[in-house]
């Protein structure tokens, strides 16, 4: 039998025997059917049924967090030991692409609490690693800061927000932070590079600035998994023997390497909620062909978007990700939200409001050229621009605003 096979008939049986979900879902089935042939789950379905999911006692439970909650309520997620251990061996790995080892000192620039468990990962690895670890979080960027001078970290783990404003900070109090120690950046959460896997703005900008080499990482609070380019940057290698990764279409086939479609996954090893075809919501392209770096292993590309958000204009399919890459390029594009809604006969409107020395006309051409749409563009006053950005009550800016 080979690695996959065995490791699927693991988790099938596992969670056919465990999981009141799976215990019903593969009720009768008295062989191992073929993966693709098991009908995938959603976030919805998951939600639903939450704790259903769970294939041990409370008890041997470890560790509870939850989701990040980008779709609807965060689902609640339960470890064991043994899955602390599983996840603490892929950031291992993972770290292991970025080429850290135990000489390294890792500032560990990402929340460590609120239910989160990526910071509790990578604090796992880079113990397992060997690696100094320095917790500042992501609260205060005096802190870090402050701290790359008196520790003299060699790599940093975060979000790319918050790494430029780290870097504006530094420039605002006149801290060289391109001569400092930092030469390796591993950037979660959010993409570093376009659908070309070319660096994008916030890539370039954080390259830059701190004068070091960035490296994306792509993780799943549900599938205790992350992956993490090389320094091809060709990709997050998958460590298949933790995950088995799929890209299928919207009728839910197959698309061939290097098309961007829906990530769904698989979750070998996992005791308390192990996965199996979970639909992540995520759209990228998974990518075969050999890795300079010598690894074998799948590489999965930027998240181009949310499943949810792409956009249906004039019989094209965009990713707002994809306008908004194309503003970002503009000079003199100041900021702007990307609005959409409907036209009540079923097809997307999308309207883009700008505050900027660029007119209106020019953005639209731009934007066909790059994106092949040319939506709605007005030049909006900078109020009209924040309202719709920080409404009442939210927590995070927003450039994509969806009324559908
Ligand atoms: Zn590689």
């Amino acid at each position: 039998m080979t690695d996959f096979a065995s490791n699927w008939s693991s988790v099938f049986r596992y969670a056919a025997e465990h999981s009141p979900f799976y215990r019903e879902r593969f009720a009768g089935l008295r062989d191992v059917p073929p993966l693709d042939r098991v009908r995938p789950v959603d976030k919805r379905e998951v939600s639903a049924r939450n704790e259903d999911f769970l294939c041990v006692p409370r008890d041997r439970v470890a560790e509870m967090v939850t989701t990040s909650g980008t779709a609807g309520r965060p689902l609640l997620w339960m470890l064991t030991k043994g899955d602390l251990a599983r996840l603490s061996l892929n950031e291992r790995l993972s770290f292991g692409c970025v080429g850290l080892t135990a000489g390294d000192v890792v500032l560990v620039a990402v929340t460590l609490d609120r239910c989160f468990v990526a910071g509790l990962a990578y604090w796992l690895g880079l113990q397992e690693l060997g690696c100094t670890v320095v917790r500042t979080g992501m609260a205060s960027p005096a802190l870090v800061l402050d701290m790359i001078e008196r520790v003299r970290p060699t790599a940093i783990v975060s979000v790319p927000s918050f790494l430029r404003i780290v870097a504006d900070t530094a420039r605002e109090r006149g801290i060289d932070l391109a001569g400092g120690p930092v030469r390796k950046v591993s950037a979660i959460g959010e993409p570093v590079r376009d659908v070309r896997l070319a660096p994008n703005t916030a890539g370039s900008a954080i390259g830059r600035d701190w004068n070091a080499r960035v490296y994306s990482t792509y993780g799943v609070t549900e599938l205790a998994a992350s992956l993490c380019e090389c320094e091809a940057g060709r990709g997050g290698h998958l460590h298949e023997e933790l995950l088995h990764v799929e890209i299928l279409d919207e009728a839910g086939a197959p698309v061939p390497d290097g098309t961007v479609g829906e990530v769904v996954a698989t979750t070998f090893g996992v005791e308390g909620m192990p996965l199996i075809r979970y639909r992540t919501g995520d759209c990228a392209a998974l990518y075969r062909d050999a890795c300079p770096c010598g690894r074998t292993s799948p590489r999965l590309g930027p998240v181009i978007g949310r499943k949810n958000h792409l956009l249906k204009l004039k019989g094209t399919s965009v990713f707002p990700s994809a306008i908004a890459a194309a503003l970002d390029d503009v000079p003199g594009v100041g900021r702007y939200v990307i609005v959409a809604g409907s036209d009540g006969a079923g097809a997307d409107t999308v309207e883009i409001l700008v505050d900027g020395a660029v007119a209106p006309a020019a953005l639209r051409e731009v934007l066909q050229g790059r994106t092949k749409v040319a939506p709605a563009v007005r030049a909006a006053p900078a109020e009209e621009i924040e309202r719709l950005q920080m409404p009442p009550n939210s927590r995070k800016r927003r450039w994509f605003v969806d009324l559908r």
